[in-house]
């Protein structure tokens, strides 16, 4: 498998309980390289617009006002098979159904506030990447 990128999100819940360096060093500590970061405030127009594929989902409205709630931090992570080693650091998205070890496992609060977006797939990786970063604002 070749190196590749995918984007991930560290959520308002992990952020509002400093978890940035903890989260971080789970990346790291698996090989994947944080090669572009930023922390911003979402707007509702953004993260509609992100999670637009959800839209018709009963959760919708109060993921966008939870994504709203506070400061994210929007990153590139770059390595070998990064999407899927990404999800497996990760976990499941329901904290109470992750992996021992994974950042929603120890992090993670339900299956809403769960610390961290990460793409699925490596087209909605490019897609995610490119929603928030230029390509001069990632270096690898
Ligand atoms: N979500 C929620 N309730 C649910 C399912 C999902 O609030 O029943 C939220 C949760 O924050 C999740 C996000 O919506 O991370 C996107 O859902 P998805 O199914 O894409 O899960 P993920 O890819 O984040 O594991
Ligand atoms: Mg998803």
């Amino acid at each position: 498998m070749a190196k590749e990128r995918t984007f991930s999100m560290i959520k308002p819940d992990a952020t509002a309980r400093n978890l940035t360096g903890k989260i971080n060093a789970k990346f790291e500590e698996r090989g994947l390289r944080i090669v572009a970061q930023k922390r911003l405030r979402l707007s509702r127009l953004q993260t509609r617009e992100f999670y637009i594929i959800h839209k018709d989902r009963p959760f919708y409205e109060e993921l966008v006002e939870y994504m709203v709630s506070g400061p994210v931090i929007v990153q590139v992570l770059e390595g070998e098979d990064a999407v899927v080693k990404n999800r497996e650091i990760m976990g499941a998205t329901d904290p109470a159904n992750a992996a021992v070890g994974t950042i929603r496992k120890e992090f993670g609060e339900d299956i809403g506030r769960n610390a961290i977006h990460g793409s699925d797939a490596a087209d909605a990786a490019a897609q995610e990447i490119r929603f928030f970063f230029s390509d001069i604002e990632i270096v690898g």
